[in-house]
C-alpha cells in the first residue's frame, strides 16, 4: 500500500467514540460491563492500525467510512462475545471416566442441587439451632446422617481428603512418628503425596516393608517410644499384582491394640454400597472397614460416594473430638453450600435403591450395556442429521470405560462408543475443535478417530452433542 493509501485508509477508521454510539455497541454497553466493551474497541482499533500501518490490512483506501464501521463493530461483539464468556464452564465428557477430576469429578443429584440452590439464595440456620435458638453447628446434621449410615461412633467433613488425612495426622501425631508401608507412599494425582502431607502434619514418617510385601513384624519390629500412629492408605490408583502381601486393617488394629497405638485408614475413594451385583470389582465398603475397628477413617465426598468436594472423617469419639478442637479444622471447614449438598447425597443413602437411581455417579457406575447401545445409536442418527456423508463417517462399537477419580483403577466396564471418523481432518483436529467450541467436548482419540463414550453421556445431551460435533467438523 502507497503512503498515501495509508492515510486514506487511516482516516476511514471510525473513533472510539463514533463506534461506541453505534446501535449494536450501544446495546451491548446495556448487558455488558463498560469497561469490557471499551477494552474490546480499543483493542479491535489498535488491530486495524497495526493492519493498515503493516500493509497486511486486506481494507482498501476506497472502503466507505460506514462499512468501515460495521466491520469494527462485528469485531468487536466477537472480542466482548469470548471476554464475557466465564472462564469455568460446562463440559460435555465422552471420556467415559466418570470421577474425572479434571472435569469436576462428580455430578450432583438432582436433591443435592435444590438443596445447593435453597441456601445459596436464602438464609438459612447453618450454625443457627431452630429449636433453642442457640449457637448451632454446622456439623450436626452430616454428624448424624454419616454416623447412623456408617455405624461410626462419631464423624466430621472437611474440605477434602487431603484436608482430612492432614488434620488426622496434625491431630494424633504431630511431632511423632506413623508408621506406613512403602507399597502404600501414594501419589494421587495434582500434588497430593502422603509423604509430603505427613511432613505438612508435623508427623514424621517411618517407611517400612517392600514395595511388594510388607508383612505386620514389619511394623511391630519400627514401633518404638516415639510411634504415634499406624496408617493404612489405599492404593488408590493403582495396583501392586503377582507377588504381594499387604498387612491388613484387620492386623494393623490387633497390632494397635498390642501396643496401644491409634490405627487410620485413608481410604480415599470410601464407598457405602457393595456393588458387586452390577459386576464392579468387590472392595470393602467404609462399613465393613469400620468394622475391621480402625481409630480414624478418611474418605473423599466427590469420588465414588457421588457428592460435593468434601473430606469425610470417621471414627473414635475421643480423636474426632480432638480434631474439632484442633484449629486447623476452622482453616479447612466447608461452606454451606458442601454442607446442604452432602446433606442431600447422604440422605439418599438411606435407601439404597434410591441411591442407585439418583446419584448420577452410581448411575453411570451401574447403568447396562444395552442402554448405553440405545444411546450410542440416538447419538449416531443425531449426527447423521446434522451432517454430510462426506464430512465423517460414524460407527457404534463397544469399548470399555474407566471409573477415575484413582477409584477401582483395573475395573474395564463396558461401554458403548460412537467412533467419529472425519474425512478432512485429523481425528487429534476434531478433539481439539471440539475442546474449545460452546459447549466444550472432550472425547479420547484412538486410531486417528475420535471416540464418544455414551457412559458419561446424559440422554439430555444427546443433540446437544451431535451440533457440537458438527460444528467442529464444519
Ligand atoms: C483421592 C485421594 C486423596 C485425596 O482426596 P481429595 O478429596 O482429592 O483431597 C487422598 N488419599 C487417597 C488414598 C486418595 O485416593
Amino acid at each position: 500500500m502507497s503512503e498515501n493509501c495509508m492515510e486514506k485508509s487511516l482516516r476511514q477508521l471510525p473513533s472510539v467514540d463514533e463506534v461506541l454510539r453505534d446501535g449494536r455497541v450501544a446495546e451491548m454497553l446495556e448487558n455488558h460491563p463498560r469497561i469490557v466493551i471499551l477494552g474490546a474497541v480499543r483493542a479491535v482499533l489498535a488491530d486495524e492500525r497495526k493492519g493498515i500501518l503493516s500493509g497486511a490490512a486486506k481494507t482498501r483506501p476506497e472502503i466507505k467510512k460506514e462499512e468501515y464501521l460495521e466491520m469494527v463493530v462485528e469485531k468487536t461483539a466477537a472480542v466482548v462475545k469470548l471476554a464475557v464468556r466465564p472462564n469455568l464452564r460446562r463440559v460435555i465428557n465422552a471420556t467415559g471416566v466418570i470421577l474425572h477430576t479434571n472435569l469436576g469429578r462428580a455430578l450432583l443429584s438432582e436433591r443435592a442441587r435444590e438443596a445447593v440452590n435453597i441456601v445459596a439464595s436464602n438464609y438459612s440456620n447453618l450454625e443457627l439451632d431452630l429449636k433453642t435458638g442457640r449457637r448451632g453447628s454446622r456439623y450436626a446434621a452430616l454428624e448424624n446422617l454419616l454416623t447412623s449410615l456408617t455405624g461410626a461412633e462419631d464423624a466430621l467433613v472437611v474440605n477434602n481428603n487431603a484436608a482430612a488425612v492432614l488434620l488426622a495426622l496434625s491431630t494424633a501425631a504431630r511431632g511423632r512418628e506413623v508408621i506406613v508401608s512403602r507399597g502404600q507412599l501414594v501419589e494421587i494425582g495434582g500434588s497430593f503425596r502422603i509423604p509430603e502431607v505427613m511432613a505438612q502434619s508435623g508427623a514424621k514418617l517411618v517407611e517400612v516393608g517392600a514395595t511388594n510385601k510388607t508383612y505386620p513384624e514389619d511394623y511391630r519390629r519400627a514401633i518404638c517410644g516415639e510411634t504415634a500412629m499406624l496408617l493404612h492408605v489405599h492404593t488408590s490408583n493403582y495396583r501392586i499384582i503377582g507377588f504381594t502381601r499387604e498387612t491388613t486393617i484387620g492386623e494393623l488394629v490387633e497390632i494397635g491394640r498390642e501396643y496401644n497405638l491409634p490405627v487410620m485408614s485413608d481410604l480415599g475413594s470410601g464407598f457405602l454400597l457393595d456393588l458387586s451385583r452390577f459386576g464392579l470389582p468387590q472392595e470393602p465398603t467404609v462399613q465393613e472397614v469400620l468394622g475391621a475397628g480402625p481409630d480414624i477413617v478418611t474418605f473423599s465426598g466427590d469420588k465414588l460416594l457421588g457428592g460435593p468436594q468434601a473430606g469425610i472423617i470417621l471414627g473414635k469419639r475421643y480423636y474426632i473430638e480432638k480434631m474439632k478442637k484442633n484449629p486447623l479444622t476452622r482453616a479447612v471447614r466447608v461452606d454451606k453450600m458442601t454442607v446442604a449438598a452432602l446433606e442431600a447425597t447422604l440422605r439418599e443413602y438411606q435407601d439404597e435403591e434410591k441411591a442407585i437411581g439418583e446419584i448420577p455417579t452410581l448411575q453411570m457406575l451401574t447403568v447396562n450395556q444395552g442402554i448405553l447401545e440405545k444411546r450410542a445409536y440416538t447419538l449416531k442418527s443425531f449426527l447423521q442429521n446434522v451432517l454430510d456423508k462426506t464430512i465423517a463417517e460414524f460407527t457404534v462399537e463397544k469399548g470399555i470405560s474407566a471409573v477415575g477419580g484413582g477409584a477401582m483403577p483395573t475395573a474395564e466396564l463396558l461401554t458403548a462408543v460412537v467412533a467419529v471418523s472425519p474425512r478432512n481432518i485429523s481425528a487429534g483436529e476434531l478433539q481439539a475443535a471440539l475442546r474449545r467450541g460452546d459447549p466444550a467436548v472432550m472425547g479420547r482419540v484412538q486410531e486417528d478417530r475420535l471416540i464418544l463414550d455414551l457412559r458419561t453421556i446424559s440422554d439430555t445431551e444427546l443433540q446437544l452433542l451431535a451440533e457440537a460435533v458438527a460444528r467442529a467438523l464444519e
